[in-house]
């Protein structure tokens, strides 16, 4: 998730002075230590991070050894495990430790000198062969890679120059192999997160991309995954499997913390990246000097722990991790690579913002030895600022457009870095078997009147929104089968029914299909809808097709692949004609969503089909419209040509692009786009499959918005005791929106209705008190005028709010400045209705949506001729 505002605040990319001291320091006797500055002494970091048993030697006397002493033993214990690591004792190399020495480097004992012990003559009583490459008490200070501190990736990317820093940073990454710090990459993070501003961080990602393409491109992906927050695709299972455990682990065993230490920061705090900067500017030496981190390195250590599986899988786990917090330098690094391994980054940078900042990177650099075209910085400068967003914003409709087809950086950047932004590359992006691409999105509309508005003039199609779950259906031409879910993950485990049907539905001419519909539970029997609730009951994995419970239907409503062919630039119409045409229906298993063909024209057929979609317990309806080209005769003459709705021009008619046809397809969406930024009013709505995008061509109206009870989904983020008979439960309960913008949560409203006692009872089982799902402290994350509720929740679900009206708040600041400038937003009468199971946070409602509902009731009221809703703060709604 995105970076929160305070946290901003608190953060500082200069970077952290730490004192030095001399060895006599931490050999003093502890008592003295703690009593000169209350801290954690050196000696218990030392003792408590590398031996069970402070202060003891376990093998002898049971005896606490001097300080000295143990410093001797600890010594010994490193130069053999160093031996052990090169293979030197032993004369032969351990297997486990192979992969160890691809992050050693040969001269990393010569670089364990320059220990306080030596400096203060006491390696000269060590045996002649520990003097090298043995415990260092290692000051923390001389490790931060200040280099990077330099760099002002915040500039510009007109102004900034690459070239100028790329020498300096490779001399600096020479020890390294030449392969890019993991710093630089911290250096980036830092400035992002110090930023509210989209612009300056897109800037900052920009720049920071710049420097690798030029300087390291073989750290760009792993820049990019590590930026983005992940190691793999979702349709990928790379899963890192860390409980929050290891972390805490790593954090006392490397920063030397006791538990209560620990503890006590993460009250403070909060969040996990946060403690272990504390933690690591609280320690001012360590026993070894840290490796410092790559990018490849962190990224592949990443993958590393992701796979590392079966037995003695959590050891091997525990080991990287300690690793990597080791080889943290400074406090930075440490608070970002505990962000990564919490996978809980916070700079901002999710999908969105990073292919933008991928677009705009390779406009202006390109790698060594490239050859395709880039811009000159100068020039751009020279642009009116439209015109250079007309330049930003095609190459990012290119990138983005391969994303949504082939959602994976390991095809996109290699491919960027080989061909640039170009139409090569949309080529090379295309669909592929058994790689899902991004689904398309419905827009909202309020209600059938609004959306016959919206389309008239078209051919649309009315199709039974089902309540179920979205497929994707890959099938080769071996016959292997892949099913993905609407967020990309395979979910070919959960349907081994729908794998075994895919013989019987695909008709004779088809060889190879991508296509898509919804999987709802039913009545084997009758065909009756179930519930969505019902089809939850399935198992995610493994399910065996023998003792299936709960039977389903796929509903089809799309084709975007057919026999090596993409369909995505063939109109609806066509798409939907090859799908019904091609593949065979089995009752009760397979088939069509039932749908009507219509015009604004026959509002009445329109309404029927509604109410007879939601008499079968579907949520409503999809409206698609059906071709690229508006029905002449639809069109009214005199229709005011100033108004929204959709009408010619009309980009000529698309045809199907030819496998191989260079940019063939990269500009339906972009046409729409273009068409209202040279200023014409009509919208040309196409009815070409758009990955990922959210269009007026497909329109969803669901009974909901019918009845104009708007509803919200919101983040559980708080609770209080509840009072009398409430009181072993958590009520009312906090909730908050999302502000994209800069990653916080935003308070909205506190809720005591539409719970049942069941559900209370299992909210305060799953937020107990001092569990895993509750939090110290008030994350910094959060805006909430409330401070102190009784519990913080680890945000983690969505739910679905009914509301009598929005507000404007004297309390809440959720959506300031969308609004009002000085108030924020919340609502009368919140009212708990369901859990988004399907939702995660990251798909909560935002600030905006809720300024969004504001703005359509005072639109209503307006309308009325009532006034201005504020906000009594009536907020808790009436008791149940
Ligand atoms: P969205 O998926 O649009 O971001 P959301 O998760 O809230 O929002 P809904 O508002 O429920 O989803 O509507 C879209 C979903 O409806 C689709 O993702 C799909 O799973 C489902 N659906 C059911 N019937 C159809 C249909 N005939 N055509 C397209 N989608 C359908």
């Amino acid at each position: 998730m995105d970076s929160p505002s305070k946290r901003r605040k608190k953060n500082d990319s200069k970077p952290v002075s730490v004192s030095h001291r001399s060895l006599d320091f931490f050999f003093r006797k502890p008592s003295q230590q703690s009593e000169s500055n209350g801290q954690p002494t050196r000696n218990e970091v030392v003792t408590k991070a590398q031996l069970p048993a402070p202060g003891h030697d376990e093998s002898n006397s049971g005896q606490p050894l001097t300080d000295e002493e143990l410093a001797r033993k600890l010594q010994e214990e490193w130069a053999k495990e160093d031996a052990e690591r090169t293979g030197i004792q032993n004369g032969h190399t351990s297997p486990t430790l192979v992969e160890d020495r691809e992050h050693d480097t040969e001269n990393d004992k010569d670089e364990f000198v320059a220990s306080v012990l030596e400096e203060d003559g006491a390696a000269g009583q060590l045996p002649e062969g520990n003097k090298k490459g043995l415990l260092g008490l290692q000051s923390t200070a001389s490790e931060e890679d200040k280099i990077t501190l330099t760099v002002p990736f915040d500039q510009s990317p007109l102004t900034f120059e690459p070239a100028k820093y790329v020498t300096e940073l490779k001399r600096n990454w020479g020890a390294d192999w030449g392969d890019a710090s993991y710093a630089l990459l911290v250096r980036c993070f830092v400035l992002v997160n110090s930023t509210q501003s989209r612009i300056k961080i897109v800037d900052t990602l920009v720049n920071c991309l710049r420097v690798l393409i030029e300087a390291d491109p073989e750290s760009l992906l792993p820049a990019v995954w590590l930026a983005t927050n992940s190691i793999s695709p979702p349709y990928i299972s790379l899963e890192l499997g860390l409980g929050g455990s290891a972390i805490s682990k790593a954090l006392k065993k490397v920063c030397g913390l006791d538990g209560a230490g620990l503890k006590n920061l993460y009250d403070k705090h909060g969040d996990a990246g946060d403690v272990a900067f504390e933690a690591k500017k609280k320690q001012s030496f360590t026993l070894r000097k840290p490796k410092p981190l790559t990018i490849k390195s962190a990224y592949q250590t990443l993958v590393k722990i992701a796979n590392s599986k079966g037995h003695g899988s959590v050891e091997q786990k525990q080991r990287l991790v300690d690793r990597l917090l080791q080889d943290a330098r400074g406090p930075e690094e440490s608070r970002y690579i505990v962000r990564t391994l919490v996978q809980h980054l916070r700079i901002g940078a999710v999908k969105t913002t990073m292919l933008i900042a991928l677009a705009r990177a390779f406009q202006l650099s390109r790698p060594e030895g490239a050859d395709f075209p880039i811009r000159n910085p100068a020039e751009l400068a020279k642009l009116k600022k439209e015109d250079l967003a007309v330049v930003w914003s095609k190459a990012e409709e290119v990138v983005k457009t391969c994303f949504a087809r082939r959602p994976n950086y390991n095809d996109l950047v290699p491919g960027l870095l080989e061909v640039g932004v170009s139409d090569d590359l949309l080529l090379r992006c295309g669909l592929t078997l058994h790689v899902p691409l991004r689904p398309m999105l419905g827009s909202i509309t309020r209600d059938l009147s609004e959306m016959l508005t919206k389309l008239q003039g078209r051919d649309f199609s009315c199709e039974y929104k089902y309540d179920g779950q979205r497929a994707q259906v890959h099938c080769d031409d071996k016959g292997k089968v892949s099913i993905f879910s609407r967020h990309l993950e395979v979910m070919t485990e959960k349907y081994p029914d729908l794998v075994a049907l895919v013989p019987e539905i695909r008709g004779d001419g088809v060889s190879s299909f991508i296509l898509e519909g919804e999987v709802v539970a039913v009545d084997r029997n009758s065909g009756e809808l179930r519930t969505f609730q019902t089809l939850t009951n399935r198992a995610k994995k493994d399910v065996d097709i023998s003792t299936i419970q709960v039977d389903v239907c796929l509903f089809a409503f799309d084709l975007m692949y057919l026999n090596g062919e993409q369909l995505l630039d063939r109109p609806f119409r066509e798409r939907r004609g090859l799908l019904r045409s091609m593949f065979i229906e089995k009752e009760h298993h397979f088939t069509w969503v039932k749908s009507i063909d219509a015009t604004s024209a026959d509002s009445e057929t329109v309404l029927e089909f509604f109410k007879s979609a939601t008499d079968i317990k579907c949520e409503g309806i999809m409206v698609k419209v059906l071709d690229n080209l508006p029905n002449a005769d639809l069109i009214n003459p005199d229709e005011d040509l100033n108004d929204d709705s959709p009408a010619p021009p009309v980009p000529a008619p698309v045809t199907l692009s030819k496998k191989g046809k260079k940019g063939a397809s990269k500009t339906k969406a972009s046409d729409q786009k273009e068409d209202k930024e040279k200023g014409t009013r009509r919208k040309a709505l196409l009815a070409t499959y758009e990955p990922d995008k959210r269009l007026d061509s497909w329109l969803k109206v669901k009974k909901d918005y019918a009845t104009s009870a708007d509803t919200i989904d919101l983040i559980p983020v708080a609770g209080w005791h509840g009072q009398g008979r409430k009181a072993k439960w958590w009520s009312p309960i906090l909730l908050a929106c999302r502000n994209p913008e800069n990653g916080s949560l935003e308070v909205v409203t506190k809720c005591i209705s539409g719970f049942t006692d069941k559900f209370y009872q299992a909210n305060k089982e799953k937020y107990a008190e001092g569990g895993d799902n509750t939090l110290g402290s008030m994350p910094s994350y959060i805006e909430s005028p409330y401070q102190a509720p009784d519990a913080w929740f680890e945000p983690q679900e969505v739910w679905e709010m009914a509301f009598a009206d929005i507000t404007l708040s004297p309390t809440y600041t959720a959506a300031i400045g969308l609004v009002s400038d000085e108030r924020g937003l919340s609502m009368r009468f919140p009212r708990f209705l369901k859990v988004r199971e399907d939702k995660s946070i990251e798909e909560a409602s935002t600030s905006e949506f809720l300024a969004g509902l504001y703005r359509k009731q005072e639109a209503r009221i307006k309308m009325q001729g009532g006034g201005q809703v504020v906000g009594e703060e009536e907020d808790e709604g009436e008791e149940e």
